[in-house]
This record gives structure tokens, C-alpha cells and sequence, in this order.
């Protein structure tokens, strides 16, 4: 870890090396400022294609428009680039679920993905079940047995309802100087969570839990599946079924935790509850997606190039707002401001819009893979990727950079972040982490390619819009995505149009792989 006087040398040597062009910069900012289509894109994208799971119709239709407008820029060569997501495409279309008694009251919830359409309207009693944590198989089995006449036609709220407290704490929406400095101090790779802890020998794990009881579910002749959203204000999180098949798992819901609660509490005073559930889904046939790309061809050395992305897929329970129709709508104003600007670039500007990101960054590994290798087994191409530029944290401001690579290659990149130092934005620093997970630029990491990845003020992300039923429009900021499109412009015109390219670890530098792949997407 760095000290804070080693960072600020660090910086102010920055000072002796040449100015990152600035009248391109100010000339990439004045274009964001004042005649910026951001939000335009981000209405498209969420408004008329969200949600964009994966395999469904809006996907598709989404990665279409993109690359149809990418052409209509200018840029050369926009194709949707299939491969074998392995799994149908699923869709919701309709849902509706009440309280038919002791109350009459509609729910709030969401649909799990790759779930069922319930048969008609689902009415039937709703009764909790707790199964028994971190069970063995016998436990379970058992468990199972002494259930099993209490689901057939039922309605099952799987699980005791959280407790949320109300909180008396804000909620930091904006990183403050210091927390910027002490996060390009810590140098890492992208923030991780910790690994889901090994079961203990005997006991099964939290996934062959679920299998087993989805699978009961279905052979008992369970109606619907509901599970405690778990978040406080309605908001709800919603993921899939992991088998990504319809017939492992009877329909299922995430109720809201204030419905969740108001159930229990009914049933565990003794009252008969019912409810019912009409769930119409629709799986499409079919396994091939596709990535978006397209190209600003350079003028003197086309074959190296400098590619900037975000994902194109999102979740199903909003509009994948800011997860991630802003990222994406950054990088597609990013190669129109160079567009409009009639910038020529000396290396290829190449814009990647993912697709099943959510599903474990599969788009991005596909693409990695088929054209780039890794380092210790490379294509051919290995060489020609100068810097992978990646957002994926949210509506926030663009506040600083984390760079796969060596001490000179972060100080290149702080060099083309200079010019925005009064927007907010602190400088770059180094990263060696070759970890797996979180979001695409560690696909490239991961391969010992230069991913770039960017960090945000965190706005409303985590707390609130990440994968749930608020990731709405309404909840982007203008302004910030204003100055991550101009932030994202200068920097990829800077590594594309420079005179050394961005640096990279030797074969003597280059940080060994990781194995403990963790796959937790943002
Ligand atoms: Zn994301």
C-alpha cells in the first residue's frame, strides 16, 4: 500500500511528461457539455429496450439499434458478434399477485428469471416453511418427507421474513476527496466480495440446498415459490432460476419484505392466508447472442487498438438503467463525440457493448477468448489490444482509474485524466490483480490483458438501483454521465492517438494468474 506522500510525488512527476493534447480535451468537453446526447441514448436503452436480459427479444432488439446507430455515426464495421449463450432467452409479460384472505390486497413483487407462467390464475393457501440451515442430505431428505403434504396446491413462503431495522444512518452518495485518494492508494483490482464459505464435510451447499428443494417443489405439486425480497421500501432484488430451465422449478416470485412480513405475521397469528398469483413468461428458442462492436478506424496503425465497453444486458426486474444502460450510454456518446468532432485517431477506437454479463461476464470471456487468448497461451492478436476501457458502477461521476499494468502505464493514464481534474476526476493508479469477477474489464485482467477500469461516487447504486425494481432512468444523473462520456472521449483518444502506446507488464512483470474466480457481477 502506498502512502499518501508517495501518491502525491507520483503525481506531481506526472508535471515533466507532455500535455495529453489539450485542446482535443477541451474540445471533447465542450462537445459533452453543450450538445450531449446522453440521455437520449440511456431513454432508448431503458425506456424502449429495457429490460435487456439476456436471449430475450429486448436483448436482441437492443444490440440491433446500437449497432445501427453506431453506422449511422460513421464507424466502420458494426456487427452483432453471435456465440452460444447455451441457454433459451426468457421473458416476463405479465404478472399479478394479491392477498385474497384473510385481506384483500395487491402484492408487490417480482418474477424470478427462467421460472414458469403459473397455470391460469394460482390461488391457494400460503403457508411458511423454514428448512433447516446448512442441512446435511440425510437432514434434508428428512426434512423434505415431513413437509410434503403441507405444499401440494399451496402457495410457499420459503424462509423466515428479515428484519430490517429502520436506519438512522445517510447515505453517502458522493465519495469525498480522501475516500478518492484512499482508493487509488490501495491500488487493488476491483472491489470483491468474500468468497461464499466452503460447507463443512457432510453438510450440503447453499446451491444443492435449492436444487433439492426446487425439485421437491415441482414433483409435490407446489403452486408458486416465494422468497423474501430482503430489502427495506419495496425494493426488490431479482436474480434466476440456475438451471436456467423452466421444468426444474414451479413459478417463482420475490415478494417485497413488507408483504413477506405482513404474511408471516398473519400466518403466525393463527389466520388462514390466501393468495393468488397469474404469471405469464414466455421462453424463446434459440441460444445465440451476441456482442455489439463496431470501429473508428485508425489512420496509421489500424491494426492496434484501444477498446472501450460496458454491458448491454441487465437484470429483468426494471429498465437496467443504471445497470448498465448508463455505461453503455457513455461509450456510445464517447465514440460520437469523437465522431462529431471529426477526430481521426491513429489506432482503432473500437466500441464493445456486451451481452450476459449478468450471467457471469460470458460475453466478454466469449470474446476474450476467441480473439485474444491470455497471455500464457495467446492468439495472435494478444499483442494488438493497446487498453480495454470498462464502466459498469452506476450513474456516478467518473472519479478515478484503476489500471491492469505497471507503475508508467497507470502514470499514462493520469496523464489523459489531467485535463479533468477540476471534474472531479483524482488520477490513476496501478493494479496487478489478475482476479476474475465483479465486471468485464476483468475478463481482460484475468487474461493479462490492460483493462482500465473505472471508479464512481456511488450515487444510488448499491444501496438502491443495483439488479432491483427501482433501476429506472429517473435515476441517472445527467450532468455525471455528461463528464464520464468526455472522461471516457479524452482517454481513449489519448491511447489511441499518442506517440508511445500504454505500457504493459513484461514477462518478467507479469503477474501470475488467479484460480479463485469469483463470480459476483455488478
Ligand atoms: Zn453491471
Amino acid at each position: 500500500m502506498r502512502t499518501v506522500a508517495a501518491w502525491l510525488a507520483a503525481a506531481s512527476l506526472l508535471c515533466a511528461q507532455p500535455a495529453a493534447a489539450p485542446d482535443v480535451s477541451s474540445r471533447i468537453r465542450e462537445e459533452a457539455e453543450k450538445r450531449s446526447q446522453v440521455m437520449k441514448h440511456l431513454h432508448v436503452l431503458a425506456d424502449r429496450y429495457g429490460p435487456r436480459l439476456t436471449g430475450s427479444p429486448n436483448y436482441e432488439a437492443a444490440a440491433r439499434w446500437a449497432a445501427a446507430q453506431l453506422s449511422a455515426w460513421g464507424l466502420a464495421n458494426a456487427r452483432l458478434e453471435p456465440w452460444d449463450f447455451g441457454h433459451p432467452g426468457w421473458s416476463n409479460e405479465r404478472a399479478a399477485g394479491h392477498f385474497v384472505a384473510p385481506v384483500r390486497d395487491a402484492l408487490v413483487f417480482e418474477v424470478m428469471a427462467w421460472t414458469p407462467s403459473t397455470n391460469g390464475a394460482a390461488r391457494g393457501q400460503a403457508v411458511l416453511l423454514a428448512p433447516p440451515a446448512s442441512p446435511s442430505k440425510d437432514e434434508l431428505d428428512a426434512w423434505l418427507q415431513e413437509h410434503t403434504a403441507r405444499v401440494k396446491g399451496r402457495i410457499v413462503l420459503l424462509g423466515k421474513p428479515r428484519e430490517i431495522p429502520v436506519s438512522f444512518s445517510a447515505v453517502q452518495k458522493r465519495l469525498d476527496d480522501e475516500a478518492v485518494k484512499r482508493r487509488l492508494e490501495a491500488r487493488g483490482g476491483p472491489p470483491m466480495r468474500a468468497p461464499a464459505p466452503k460447507p463443512e464435510p457432510g453438510k450440503l451447499s447453499p446451491q444443492q440446498v435449492n436444487a433439492a428443494i426446487d425439485a421437491w417443489l415441482v414433483s409435490s405439486g407446489a403452486l408458486v415459490k416465494v422468497l423474501d425480497s430482503g430489502m427495506p421500501h419495496s425494493t426488490i432484488r431479482a436474480f434466476q432460476n440456475r438451471t436456467y430451465d423452466v421444468t426444474k422449478s414451479v413459478p417463482a416470485v420475490y415478494l417485497r419484505n413488507e408483504d413477506y412480513g405482513r404474511a408471516a405475521r398473519l400466518i403466525e397469528s393463527g389466520e388462514k392466508v390466501e393468495m393468488e398469483f397469474e404469471i405469464v413468461n414466455r421462453t424463446h428458442p434459440g441460444t445465440t447472442t451476441w456482442n455489439v462492436l463496431a470501429d473508428i478506424p485508425g489512420s496509421d496503425k489500424p491494426e492496434e487498438v484501444v477498446m472501450i465497453g460496458a454491458h448491454l444486458d441487465s437484470w429483468h426486474a426494471a429498465t437496467g438503467a443504471t445497470d448498465n444502460a448508463t455505461g453503455v450510454a457513455v461509450m456510445m456518446e464517447a465514440v460520437r463525440l469523437i465522431q462529431a468532432l471529426q477526430l481521426k485517431p491513429r489506432r482503432t477506437i473500437r466500441i464493445a457493448l456486451w451481452s450476459a454479463e449478468e450471467q457471469g461476464l460470458l460475453g466478454s470471456k466469449h470474446h476474450v477468448q476467441a480473439n485474444y487468448g491470455t497471455f500464457e497461451q495467446p492468439r495472435p492478436g494478444f499483442e494488438n489490444l493497446v487498453a480495454y476501457l470498462n464502466l459498469d458502477s452506476g450513474t456516478g461521476r467518473i472519479r478515478g482509474a484503476s489500471v491492469f499494468g505497471p507503475e508508467e502505464a497507470a502514470a499514462m493514464v493520469r496523464a489523459a485524466l489531467e485535463a479533468f481534474r477540476d471534474a472531479a476526476v483524482a488520477g490513476a493508479a496501478p493494479s496487478s490483480s489478475r482476479r476474475e469477477g465483479g465486471t468485464d474489464s476483468t475478463s481482460f485482467s484475468s487474461a493479462g490483458l490492460p483493462a482500465i477500469g473505472f471508479f464512481q461516487d456511488p450515487i444510488e447504486y448499491f444501496q438502491q438501483t443495483w439488479h432491483t425494481n427501482l433501476d429506472t432512468y429517473e435515476r441517472a444523473v445527467p450532468e455525471d454521465l455528461r463528464q464520464a462520456s468526455a472522461v471516457i472521449a479524452a482517454v481513449a483518444w489519448h491511447l489511441a492517438s499518442s506517440e508511445e502506446r500504454l505500457p504493459r507488464f513484461t514477462r518478467e512483470t507479469m503477474p501470475a494468474p488467479a484460480h479463485a474466480a469469483l463470480p459476483v457481477t455488478q
